[in-house]
């Protein structure tokens, strides 16, 4: 039985209007490997891309237990109580593995998800983490058609996930808990680099003051690095996502680095470079999607590899010859 075929013009339409299940049926299409529909995804967000780039991206990214869902819970429930309409959406890259994404679950974010005002979805779980963050960034683009003014990314700590995210971000927030003592982990793996601001978490109870000499630890830390914008210092703040304490303030800072960027033209700047930096990630997944994808050049291929692995071919020439395949 064959399906009607599907009219992205009406659901291009339903999204605008602002249809949360026209945008989860639009990410659905975005995600499907079928080539049918990655041409007609590849329409639709065309279609809608003057309708994009107006809401606030924000990446947030931590540890596993440091309080990335409680955050979400608490910083979207703010939003939306000032009027934003929220979307919440996830890269993790080993949800193709493991069969099932815990980051971006609804039912960690019980507030959040009750709101007509929110969006959330998990991350897609399409084997590798470019694929993964291609289809992540299509669907902030529809979500930001459908009238999502915040676009909240989360991310574990894992590096390369990381630059994924801070790479399709206007602001990215590295979330950490209060530490005993000297050891900024964060420091150590380049996250700081990254992030434009740096908030402990669970600064509440027993942990206020060992939460303050963390955030006094990461901002000693920070005077030391330079940083990634000469009009942007990132601050170091304490909050409670559990109390909700600093949460606004939290916001605030987001609202002031948004002031700052554009004050200076940076943040204009970041967009642009990211946008062809997406297209050249978008190119390489594409190019790599051909040379597994017909059977007939993966045939090639596998033999141009064993060339190369018997030495009877340098990897030279057999780039070269993987090169042709592509036309
Ligand atoms: P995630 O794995 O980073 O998403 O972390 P969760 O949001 O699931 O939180 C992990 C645990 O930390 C849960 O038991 C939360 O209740 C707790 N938690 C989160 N935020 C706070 C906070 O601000 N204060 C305290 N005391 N606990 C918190």
């Amino acid at each position: 039985e064959k399906k009607a075929p599907l009219d992205i013009k009406a659901l291009a339409k339903e999204l605008r209007a602002g249809s949360r299940a026209a945008l989860a049926r639009a990410i659905t299409l975005v995600e499907s490997r079928r080539a049918d529909h990655q041409a007609l995804a590849r329409e639709l967000v065309q279609m809608l891309l003057p309708d994009t780039g107006k809401a606030f991206r924000v990446g947030i990214t931590g540890s596993p237990g440091v309080g990335k869902s409680t955050t979400i819970d608490a910083l979207g429930t703010y939003l939306i109580a000032q009027g934003h309409k929220v979307a919440v959406l996830a890269v993790d890259p080993s949800s193709a593995r493991s069969g099932g994404s815990i980051l971006g679950d609804k039912t960690r974010m019980a507030r959040l998800s009750a709101s007509d005002d929110a969006f959330i979805r998990p991350s897609p779980s399409s084997g590798t983490l470019g694929g993964v963050a291609a289809k992540t960034r299509e669907a902030m683009l529809l979500c930001e058609a459908a009238g999502f003014g915040v676009v909240l990314v989360e991310t574990v700590g894992i590096g390369q996930s990381e630059t994924a995210v801070c790479d399709m971000t206007d602001f990215f927030l590295a979330l950490m808990l209060p530490g005993g003592g000297d050891e900024l982990q964060g420091i150590k793996k380049g996250l700081v680099e990254l992030a434009d601001m740096i908030a402990i978490n669970k600064a509440d109870g027993d942990n206020l003051k060992r939460a303050n000499i963390t955030a006094a630890d990461y901002r000693g830390a920070l005077h030391i690095l330079s940083p990634r914008s000469e009009h942007w210092h990132p601050p170091v703040v304490t909050y409670s996502a559990l109390a909700g304490t600093g949460i606004a303030d939290l916001w605030q800072k987001v609202l002031d680095h948004r002031k700052a960027m554009n004050a200076a033209g940076d943040f204009a700047a970041r967009r642009r470079e990211q946008q062809v930096k997406w297209m050249w990630s978008m190119l390489e997944q594409r190019m790599l999607a051909r040379l597994r994808s017909e059977a007939s050049v993966r045939a090639r291929v596998k033999k141009i590899e064993s060339e190369v692995a018997d030495g009877h071919l340098t990897p030279a020439l057999a780039a070269e010859e993987i090169v042709k395949l592509l036309h």
